[in-house]
């Protein structure tokens, strides 16, 4: 999500969200019920169970609610199924906390005035989640079986529960390129978000890898904020939308380096330029003015252990049903950036984490797992 240098504060890109209305409800049910009906795997097939075999689960725990991922999504989830006495449990996954935890100062959450450490904001949402009975594990679901409920889940390949309802709240990653120098400057100038970074390259020069509408739009962006913006492409021609191509054509802060690859990042403490290559003449040479690096080579959501299960698009990303958290298995909730490749926020991560919990909270009641509960009713009129 974010880098930035050490000494300045970075932002994070997140924004708003709304609460699903009451309306809204009865179309998921509907849903809920036509999807049962219709099956829920697009080619019929169960993905590979081979993991499950030999695990005993007859002592298996058997939860109303396993949230997965602990991303501003995942913890406001817990958050909301805890007040409703649901006794979530959330599993931490490879990186506790998230992207959150890899930056430093976040400046566009709602409510911290004077912005807030990234890790210290996220240690702020498990202390809420866990003072009204959150249970925090360490652990990563790995393998998923939801032929039936109550869904099998094992936790690092080994542990076996149960769940009732599951919500997935597991991320995406940026996109780097692997470069060895690239990943230690992560922080120090090396970022994949110009929308937190941007501000702190006042009249330097940046440079931005990618030909998709990212590297356009962030580009533009970052040409408020900096004297020059290189965009460094591997080809001759752009992936972005004409507007967007036309948009940043048509800017004169930035220059294009066409058929050209970053291999390596200089610097020791901060970035202090790229060393790059020409694909077609295969001639190196270094760009010793570039102090900021921004990638925009595209998100991977992290939803590996889905895959074969939840309906997801082309990239990944798991697809929910218009204005709901709702995935084609019943009972299995999708949030935050897991299911968006369009906002990416941790207002609109922490937005959908609550929708989940509403939505995981109503579907129990409707399928007699647990009685209604009271506060459903009061968020669902925006309490
Ligand atoms: P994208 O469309 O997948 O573009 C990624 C770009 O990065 C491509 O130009 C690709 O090059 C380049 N790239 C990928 N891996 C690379 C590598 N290892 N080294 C060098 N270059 C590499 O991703 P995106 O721009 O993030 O956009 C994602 C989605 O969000 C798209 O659907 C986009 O339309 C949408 N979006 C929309 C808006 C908007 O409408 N305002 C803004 C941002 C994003 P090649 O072209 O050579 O493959």
């Amino acid at each position: 999500m974010s880098g930035g240098r050490p000494t300045r504060p970075v932002g994070i890109r997140r924004f708003h969200f709304c609460l699903a209305s009451g309306d809204s409800w009865h179309t998921h049910l509907q849903l809920d019920t036509d999807m049962r009906e219709n099956g829920t795997h697009t080619n019929g097939q169960h993905p590979d169970l081979s993991a499950f075999e030999g695990v005993d689960f007859s002592d298996a725990e058997n939860r109303d609610v396993v949230i997965i991922g602990t991303g501003p999504a995942g913890w406001t989830a817990a958050l909301y199924t805890a007040r409703a006495d649901l006794e979530p449990v959330i599993y931490m996954g490879p990186e506790p906390g998230g992207q959150l935890t890899t930056t430093t100062d976040v400046e566009n959450y709602p409510g911290f005035p004077d912005g807030i450490l990234g890790p210290e904001m996220m240690d702020r949402f498990q202390e809420q989640a866990e003072r009204f009975g959150t249970e925090s594990r360490y652990g990563t679901v790995t393998h998923v079986d939801f032929r039936e409920r109550p869904y099998r889940l094992l936790i690092d390949e080994e542990t076996p529960i149960y769940a009732q309802t599951v919500i997935v709240s597991t991320g995406a990653s940026a996109k780097y390129l692997g470069l060895e120098n690239e990943q230690r400057l992560i922080g120090k100038g090396v970022t994949a978000c110009a929308t937190c970074d941007g501000s702190f390259f006042r009249g330097e020069t940046v440079a931005v890898v990618g030909g998709g509408d990212s590297a356009m739009e962030e580009s533009t962006f970052l040409t408020k904020f900096a004297e020059k913006v290189y965009v460094i492409h591997r080809r001759d021609e752009l992936r972005a939308s004409k507007i967007m191509q036309e948009r940043a054509f048509e800017n004169d802060k930035i220059e294009f380096v066409w058929n050209t690859e970053v291999i390596d990042v200089l610097g020791d403490q901060s970035v202090e330029g790229l060393e790059v290559i020409n694909n077609e003449t295969g001639a190196t040479y270094t760009m010793d003015d570039v102090t900021g690096f921004f990638l925009a080579i595209g998100h991977t959501p992290n939803t590996g252990p889905f895959e074969g299960w939840l309906d997801m698009d082309e990239k990944g990303y798991i697809l929910t049903q218009p204005e709901s958290t709702y995935t084609n298995i019943p009972g299995v909730f999708a949030s935050g950036d897991a299911q968006d490749d369009e906002y990416r926020q941790a207002v609109t991560a922490a937005g959908t984490g609550c929708k989940a919990a509403i939505d995981a909270e109503r579907w129990l009641a409707e399928h007699g797992v647990v009685a209604p509960h009271a506060e459903a009713e009061d968020v669902a009129v925006g309490a």
